[in-house]
């Protein structure tokens, strides 16, 4: 049968452009690919770029207090969300052009509406089908708000960055990576920020004491965290937004975030009709080759729900294209994947937590924590806490922790080690790089404590 195209992508985000792009150049492929939003999608759009960006700007208020103590005369004489926000936009538009381009200049054919599978190898854009020998679902995922009396009044992280003013008082629900990176990013703006989360620590997942450590220094930071925490109701009032906690007490903001998890956009695509299998969140069942239960229509990225992270889309759509288009099938390994927390300070993390680590038997723990060199100097009590989480018998490192000042960085590269395989040994062989704060992660020689 001849088809319009080899490959049709839905979704234009990283996972579905990479997709498309490579397709085209590497493999010569005719690809189409529909986008009904923006290019660049979730990452590029409304999370990690301008969050990061964010961070960037939530921190100078830091970095004024820092330049008095370190002999400059800085003046702190407020943020102006406006003049930042505008830039913000600007660069998105930019990073938004450079996506398009890329898919121009691999001659993709997109089509700037939303698509849906018709059947197998079927696509409807609007009154138009056309049809692919493969199609692939990238339509990532949407922010989640629990079913909560007056959750309408929340906002989600998509609408962060479009705020017309910056609240003068904040409540964050939830205790994930949003949640956390908004509480930072918010009170680094001056912006009076609460964080209610239901469980008994934040970062549910990560290694305990991590948790711990970072709940610590973000309460010093002046964020309000309270654990244990369900809301009961967001009620609009005079004065704000009350939530009302499960234990009654009541409280006023000038506005909610709902940042309680992110579902697989699934919907009204024509996935049942085609007879495409989806799990109870409404994710697309996938095979470890992430093609779907119909042979034809595969999915990657956010919307199969398996790690929701930007570099693993994009290692998936590299998977996808060496399995479907160089007929060499690539499984994806999602057992080490590195991952930071853009929190002040931040959190990186490698490897197994303490918890997920015990089931391997013995392990020596090595921790340290410090004050380091700059922020000591400024006079600030931040400590930095790193832990190595090393299987007694054979020395292995299986866990790499950090929660420090460029903690997502510095665990970049200590991934590198610890998918090689590294040893305690490779680590203490390794020398330091002076004076640094990553030089504690090879000079910690005898364990805390055994586990
Ligand atoms: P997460 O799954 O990380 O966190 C969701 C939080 O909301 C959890 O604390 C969860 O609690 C809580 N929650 C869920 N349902 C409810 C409810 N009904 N009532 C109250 N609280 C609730 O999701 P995020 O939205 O923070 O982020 C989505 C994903 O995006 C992340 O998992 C990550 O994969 C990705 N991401 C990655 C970033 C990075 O790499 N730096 C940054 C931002 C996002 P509980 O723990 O009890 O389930």
């Amino acid at each position: 049968m001849k088809f319009d195209y080899d490959l049709f992508v839905i979704g234009g985000g990283s996972g579905g452009v990479r997709a498309a792009r490579v397709a085209a150049t590497e493999a010569g492929a005719r690809v189409g690919l529909a986008e009904e939003d923006r290019y660049g999608g979730t990452c590029v759009i409304r999370g990690c770029v301008p969050k990061k960006l964010m961070v960037f700007a939530s921190e100078f208020s830091r970095h004024i207090e820092d330049a008095n103590a370190f002999g400059w005369s800085a003046q702190n004489d407020g943020f102006d969300w406006q003049s930042f926000r505008q830039k913000l936009h600007l660069e998105l538009e930019r990073l938004e052009t450079v996506y398009k381009n890329l898919l121009r200049n691999a001659g993709v054919e997109t089509f700037d509406q939303r698509a849906k599978l018709e059947d197998a190898h079927t696509v409807s854009l609007g009154e138009k089908r056309v049809t692919a020998r493969t199609i692939l679902v990238a339509t990532g995922g949407r922010p989640f708000k629990p079913d909560i009396p007056g959750i309408e009044n929340a906002l989600v992280s998509d609408d962060i960055f479009n705020l017309e003013e910056l609240p003068k008082s904040i409540a964050i629900i939830g205790g994930g990576y949003i949640a956390c990176e908004m509480a930072s990013i918010m009170s680094g703006f001056g912006v009076e920020t609460k964080l209610i989360y239901r469980g008994d620590q934040i970062l549910r997942g990560f290694d305990n004491e991590i948790r711990d450590h970072v709940a610590h220094e973000m309460s010093k930071n002046g964020i309000s965290i309270s654990l244990n925490a369900d809301i009961q109701r967001i009620n609009l009032t005079s004065n704000g937004l009350e939530i009302t906690e499960t234990s009654g007490r009541k409280q006023n903001f000038d506005q909610v975030l709902a940042a309680t998890g992110r579902m697989p956009n699934s919907d009204d695509l024509g996935l049942e009709k085609s007879g495409i299998e989806i799990g109870k969140k409404g994710e697309i069942l996938v095979d470890e080759y992430s093609k779907s239960s119909v042979g034809s229509v595969y999915a990657i990225g956010d919307v199969t729900d398996r790690s929701n992270l930007t570099p693993i889309a994009i290692r998936e759509a590299m998977s996808f294209i060496e399995t479907v288009f160089r007929d060499q099938p690539q499984k994806i390994d999602y057992d080490l994947i590195p991952t930071a927390v853009f929190t002040t300070p931040e959190v990186g993390t490698v490897g197994l937590s303490e918890q997920e680590a015990s089931k391997y038997g013995p392990l020596a723990i090595y921790t340290t924590k410090f004050k380091s060199m700059r922020e000591g100097f400024a006079g600030r009590e931040d400590r930095v806490f790193m832990k190595l989480i090393v299987e007694e018998q054979n020395q292995k490192v299986l866990g790499c922790h950090f929660v420090s000042p460029f903690a997502g960085e510095m665990v970049q590269l200590a991934a590198i080690a610890i998918t090689m395989g590294a040893t305690k040994l490779d680590f203490d062989k390794t020398i330091a790089v002076h004076p640094t704060i990553s030089e504690e992660l090879v000079t910690m020689r005898n364990p805390t404590r055994r586990a």
